[in-house]
């Protein structure tokens, strides 16, 4: 009897996942139903669902493969469309969906012709339930039955913030969701105050695409930090080394803030910081499983931000359009929280601030746009099929509330710390067991691990 296995997610990780699964020869066909959650856009995700030019990976086209035999596919790719592409250019994001979507759709026509069954499903899945021998995969009334199913769904929908009157968000001018607001933002010339709640890579999407559609709009952007992302070095740098050291000292000393030391001395040693955080990358998975649960919980509290704006920087041509905002008078930047967002009768919104280098106080915007980060809080997210799995017992969420539980086999979790055999997850959601797991080298690694782990 051929394997069945159903994919859970249309976005590149499950795009990923499903290249490796049909790359497989296996013995006897494949079974292999993929529920994309909708027809549009297809591979592409949050992502690289963008039309948008100004959208730029974060990664050099080198290294975006979509499978971890060929991390140069990209690169191969983009270069049969433009020569001149080199593999330290960072590409529109639009492109990279091109490159999943065509990627994926020949591998499932090759399997087709194989004999392996490809069923594409352009609906999301309502319900899931695991037992002992199997996984039950529900769509409204109908339900289908599989060996084995692999949640690829992403991050949760982005949750409002605390302190934000209901009335604004009804209104429209606040923003939860920035990038169905992108999606459907038109030209205007009309003057406009636009407020950005948190400074992170998302902030940084939504201030250069509103900044060209509105050019008589200014924005302030608040973080608690004040920063934008670190920028790329134009050229790419190989890793100063291995890391080896870094990380044997890292691995001798496995607590948050001797790291932190650690990794500010390597990095003070060199003319430029930033080969010694690359270096730490291939390294990042294996040095968050051994750090303890209580360091992890610190690292969160006291390194995470500084982290992530080290780890995950802009292209450089992204921050020079940045600086050149800022230079212009159109971008402020603020350290700082927001405290409240209240609608006004006359249809703006009133912006309360709490501000760390000056005084407090109210602001007046036509705009609060929402920009702060991943949610993968899936204890208190609205995701219909995570609130299913949760209630039933058949996931919990990780102890530091960054995703599910799941253990080194990408089995998931139950709420009595049991692996399941026959369900797992993948990207964004394993942040509690991997830490490193949202970018495209990270999860084709995932992908392939998972693949023989299902067909074997
Ligand atoms: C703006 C942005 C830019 C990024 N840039 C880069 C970059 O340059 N380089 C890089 O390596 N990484 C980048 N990343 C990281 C990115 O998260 C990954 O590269 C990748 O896109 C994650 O894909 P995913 O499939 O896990 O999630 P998503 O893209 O969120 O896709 C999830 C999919 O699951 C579907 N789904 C949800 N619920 C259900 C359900 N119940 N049933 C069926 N389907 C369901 C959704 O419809 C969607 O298709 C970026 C991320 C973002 C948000």
């Amino acid at each position: 009897m051929s394997k069945r296995v159903a994919v859970i997610g249309g976005g590149a990780a499950g795009a990923t996942l499903v290249s490796e699964l049909l790359a497989r020869r296996t013995p006897r066909p494949l079974h292999l139903d993929w529920y994309t959650g909708s027809a549009h856009p297809f591979a592409r995700g949050v992502a690289y669902g963008t039309s948008s030019e100004r959208h730029l990976l974060n990664v050099r086209a080198a290294a975006m493969g979509l499978s971890a035999a060929k991390p140069q596919g990209f690169l191969d790719y983009a270069q049969g469309i433009d020569a001149k592409v080199a593999g330290a250019d960072f590409l529109p994001r639009r492109l990279y969906g091109d490159y999943v979507e065509s990627e994926v759709r020949r591998a499932i026509d090759d399997a087709r012709l194989r004999g392996h069954v490809v069923n594409l499903v352009p609906v999301a899945v309502d319900a899931v339930v695991p037992d002992a021998g199997g996984v039950d995969i529900f769509v409204g009334e109908a339900s289908s039955r599989v060996d084995r199913a692999v949640l690829c769904v992403g991050s949760l929908p982005p949750r409002q913030i605390p302190g934000v009157d209901p009335a604004a968000i009804a209104h429209g001018n606040y923003v939860v969701d920035p990038w169905s607001y992108l999606a459907g933002a038109q030209e205007s010339d009309e003057p406009r105050e636009v407020m950005l709640i948190g400074m992170g890579l998302t902030a940084v999407d939504v201030l250069l695409d509103l900044a060209s559609l509105w050019p008589n709009a200014r924005f302030t952007a608040i973080s608690r930090h004040g920063h934008t992302p670190e920028v790329h070095p134009v050229k790419a740098a190989a890793p100063a080394d291995s890391g080896a050291e870094l990380v044997e000292e890292m691995r001798e000393e496995p607590a948050a803030r001797a790291w932190m030391q650690h990794i500010r001395e390597a990095a003070g040693q060199g003319e430029d910081w930033r080969p010694v955080i690359d270096s730490l990358r291939p390294h990042t998975q294996a040095l968050w499983h051994e750090l303890p649960m209580e360091e992890r919980a610190r690292f969160l509290r006291h390194a995470r931000w500084a982290w992530e704006r080290a780890r995950h920087r802009m292209p450089p041509q992204v921050a020079a359009s940045v600086d050149a905002l800022e230079h212009n008078g159109r971008l402020t930047r603020m350290r700082g929280r927001l405290r409240h967002v209240t609608l006004r009768p006359d249809g703006r919104l009133d912006v309360d601030l709490h501000l760390i280098d000056g005084a407090d106080g109210m602001r007046v915007a036509d705009l609060v746009v929402q920009t702060v980060g991943l949610n993968t809080d899936v204890q208190r997210g609205d995701h219909p099929l995570l609130r299913q799995l949760c209630d039933n017992g058949h996931v919990r969420a990780d102890v530091l509330g960054l995703g599910l539980d799941a253990d080194t086999t990408f089995g998931v979790l139950d709420a009595a710390g049991n692996t399941s055999t026959h369900l797992f997850a993948m990207g964004t959601l394993l942040r509690g067991l991997l830490w490193e797991t949202t970018a495209m080298p990270e999860i084709r690694q995932q992908a392939r691990l998972l693949a023989d782990r299902l067909i074997s």
